[in-house]
């Protein structure tokens, strides 16, 4: 028993599986299809989301595939009611990548391929049990082979109808029956079209209408259509449809031909309360699934593969407690509540169907957005730079649970290479370097200065519970990664 089995090859199951091979912990991923997806599906990979790749070691072919979006708009008609732009947030990828999923998956299996795991195909997990010490799973394999095995951590990335979700007895809790969506894939012409580099987002009152980049000067169109019962399915859209749709709520002047892809689907939003049972984890798709008016589904459950693999590399390696664990549920928990309350306020602010109310949100927002204050928390939001953990049974203090901001690196991004550790920053080198030494397992051997020294006053007070703490890592209780820099007296350790 020495695999972890990550069930699920999409782009969350791939991310988990590479994560955990990149610390040198032995994995298997199955997939009961036969092959990756062959469609565009989620376009977006946003700022947080390649940062993190950083730490993989794999953003270089995503950037050479992808187009970089430098801002979006929210348009109404043919108004434009305000920019929010990526180019001033704080992020070496100060800029959306606009790149199909099936790419997404191609350059993620190539990745994971490259750290010695393959993915083996047409492999179903049929049902799991408890055992001692770890999860006995049932696999069927496309020869009609069934076999067992015996894991110590089921980790299910296995989408939207998760069966590991549904072997734990849960349902999806704040489950709401969504619209059902138009998705084209098209090239659009005219003057009136939105710049090709742009996210733009078209309010009105019969639902949002979004227009994506996508590569090789196309773009892909997804408006809410209102709902149909499951019984009586939509026909596929026709090109009709999608400019009758871009001259009613995008004011028109511009058409769309070529289509490469027309369909309509509805995704049921919906979450589960906790993404950890005992061995076994949800994460991705299994966990959440969401509106995706904002472009985030994907990114979300990426990043709740690295958020766990980091931990449970520490823990498999006997380098941290099993209570580490304990913190992965509420921190993306809280992320994955947080995503459809944004998407939902977008669609509520798009669908006002009163004039005189659309009048008033357009005036609002026309100023709001006129605020280099709001343009850029909006930034800061879509590209999910803001996401922090300040809840986290691991964060204490003042600004703790923050993304550690790249300026204040002081050298490679943290959590690159092989070891899951985490990084020291110690202004006092002496004091730094005894720490690490004691600690060889849990901090990277070389501290760093900290570059920020309002960050590094504001972890003084901190320092000392923090301190504490790491030290129980060796006994009995979980690390505290405090995402700050230490100042002349205490150093921080932080977060990977
Ligand atoms: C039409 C469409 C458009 C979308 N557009 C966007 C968008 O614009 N932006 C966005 O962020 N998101 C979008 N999404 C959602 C996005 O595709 C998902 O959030 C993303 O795929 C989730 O990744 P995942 O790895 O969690 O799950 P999935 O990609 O669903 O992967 C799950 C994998 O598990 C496998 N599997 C399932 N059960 C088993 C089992 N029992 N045994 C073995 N394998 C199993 C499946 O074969 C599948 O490969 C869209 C989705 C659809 C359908």
């Amino acid at each position: 028993m020495t695999d972890i089995l990550v069930v699920g090859a999409g782009p969350v199951g791939l991310t988990m599986a590479a994560e955990l091979a990149r610390y040198g912990v032995r994995v298997r991923l199955v997939d009961r299809a036969p092959h990756a997806t062959e469609t565009s599906k989620a376009l977006v990979l946003w700022s947080r989301t390649l940062e993190l790749m950083d730490r993989m070691g794999c953003t270089r072919s995503f950037l050479d595939a992808g187009l970089r979006a430098p801002g979006a708009s929210i348009r109404s008609g043919g108004k434009v009611l305000g920019n929010p732009r990526f180019e001033d947030i704080a992020s070496a990828y100060n800029f959306a990548l606009m790149i199909p999923q099936r790419d997404t998956e191609r350059l993620l299996t190539a990745h994971l391929r490259s750290l010695g795991v393959m993915v083996e195909r047409q492999v179903d997990l049929t049902g799991f049990m408890e055992a001692p010490d770890g999860i006995e799973a049932h696999l069927r394999h496309a020869d009609g082979r069934e076999e067992t095995i015996r894991t110590p951590w089921l980790i299910g990335c296995d989408g939207a109808h998760s069966t590991v979700r549904h072997g734990l007895g849960l349902a999806f809790e704040g489950s709401a029956q969504g619209d059902d969506w138009l998705l084209a894939d098209v090239r659009l012409d005219g003057s009136g079209a939105s710049p090709p580099d742009e996210i733009a987002t078209y309010l009105h009152r019969d639902g949002p209408f979004v227009i994506f980049p996508i590569p090789g000067r196309r773009a892909r169109v997804i408006a809410t259509v209102g709902r149909t019962d499951a019984m009586h399915p939509r026909p596929d859209p026709t090109l009709g449809d999608v400019q009758a749709l871009i001259d009613r709520r995008a004011g028109g002047g511009f058409r769309a031909s070529d289509p490469v892809w027309l369909t309509h689907f509805r995704i049921n939003e919906g979450k589960v309360t906790e993404y950890r049972h005992g061995r076994v984890f949800l994460a991705g798709d299994a966990a959440h699934i969401h509106s995706p008016a904002g472009g985030q589904g994907m990114n979300t459950g990426m990043q709740d593969a690295v958020n766990l693999a980091w931990k449970l590399a520490m823990v498999v390696r006997g380098q941290a407690h099993p209570s580490l664990l304990d913190s992965y549920s509420p921190e993306r928990s809280a992320v994955g509540d947080m995503m459809p309350r944004n998407a939902g306020r977008l669609t509520d602010m798009a669908t006002l169907s009163n004039p005189a109310a659309q009048a008033a949100r357009n005036l609002a927002l026309r100023f709001l957005l006129g605020l280099d204050a709001v343009r850029n928390r909006m930034a800061a939001q879509m590209s999910e730079i803001e996401v922090a953990y300040a809840d986290s049974p691991l964060s204490r203090g003042p600004n703790s649970g923050a993304r550690w901001d790249p300026e204040a690196y002081a050298g490679a991004p943290p959590g690159v290479g092989g070891e899951p550790r985490f990084l020291l920053y110690a202004a006092d080198a002496a004091r730094g370097t005894a720490l690490t030494k004691r600690f060889p397992g849990l901090l990277e051997p070389i501290p760093r200065p900290p570059t920020d020294m309002r960050a590094a006053s504001q972890c003084a007070d901190r320092m000392l519970p923090g301190y504490a703490q790491v030290r129980g890592v060796q006994g009995t209780a979980a690390s505290r990664p405090a995402p700050a820099a230490g100042n002349g007296r205490s150093p921080c350790v932080g977060r990977r």
